[in-house]
């Protein structure tokens, strides 16, 4: 972030990312970590699980039937992740290597060894020490819905939190010495930015929950007026997007992708988070993430 519109003079912070899947830093949070990251502020990932569930596009890999290939998925995700990580200039990645969930109401969602099922205090142990090694001055993570109800982004969420209050604990985790995150952001979709780029879709004649004959907005994104915090990114999107088309084997030849990459300039011209922690005083509506620090 530029000393322009920080409000934070020069100093250098470092933000830490929990995220469920490979390809989700990139979607949400790629513009951020992009423009933190050429401010030399200090980027650390976490990643959750191996993605090994992930909706596949372009590869004749059938995941849900085949252990050999969700470990062949597992191989292809972790290669998309590094390869993004490269070009994000994410200073650290942690990967937790826990099994992908699927998407919500898959038969897979029950299996005792995914990453929903997985034991929170253990998940939170190994976020916290994470925590306690990179001392982050800020956390990003999902809400308490997991922004849009993937069983692994709901876990993400339970166990980033929990690993900050054990991360800042005396009495927990014997070791490294406790750490206090200042700022906990939860990423956000914009409701009225997500409204209008169905409204563009559907002009193009494609598919999108606005055909629905029940549909209901007030379930989508989040409502603008929650919204305390927007980072501009087009001054980064181009690398962004070429962050996020290095997870091939998720966007595929997905209409939905290329539509946001051609029209993301207009339709979503920032990330938006919602500050729900902070340990210093902040104004209600920040263009920085470093704000007050
Ligand atoms: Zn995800």
């Amino acid at each position: 972030m530029s000393t322009s519109d920080s409000g934070s003079s020069s100093r250098r912070f470092t933000l830490l990312l929990v995220h469920a899947h490979p390809d989700d830093e990139c979607s949400g949070t790629g513009g951020l970590i992009i423009r933190c990251a050429e401010a030399d502020h200090t980027t650390v990932l976490i990643t959750c699980t191996n993605g090994d569930r992930g909706q596949v596009n372009g590869l004749s890999l059938r995941p849900e039937d085949s252990a050999g290939d969700r470990r062949r998925l597992a191989e292809v995700r972790q290669g998309e992740l590094e390869r993004a990580s490269k070009i994000l200039g994410l200073s650290r990645h942690y990967q937790l290597g826990y099994p992908d969930s699927g998407m919500a109401g898959w038969k897979s969602n029950k299996g005792p060894e995914v990453f929903a099922n997985a034991d929170l205090d253990e998940a939170a142990e190994k976020i916290a020490r994470i925590i306690r090694e990179c001392r982050p001055d800020v956390l990003v993570t999902y809400n308490e819905g997991g922004g849009y109800g993937h069983p692994d982004h709901i876990m993400t969420h339970r166990a980033a939190m929990a690993a900050a209050e054990a991360a800042a604990d005396p009495s927990r985790l014997v070791g490294l010495p406790p750490w206090r995150v200042k700022k906990i952001y939860h990423t956000a979709w914009a409701r009225s930015r997500m409204l209008r780029s169905w409204r563009w879709m559907r002009r193009l004649g494609k598919k999108t929950p606005l055909d629905d004959p029940n549909f209901d907005e007030t379930k989508f994104g989040t409502p603008d007026e929650e919204i305390t915090t927007r980072i501009d990114v087009r001054s980064v999107r181009r690398k962004k997007w070429r962050a996020l088309f290095t997870h091939e084997s998720q966007l595929g030849n997905n209409f939905f992708w290329w539509f946001f990459r051609l029209a993301g300039r207009w339709l979503f011209p920032d990330e938006s988070f919602v500050l729900v922690r902070s340990e210093v005083s902040c104004p209600g509506r920040e263009n920085c993430i470093f704000e007050g620090l």
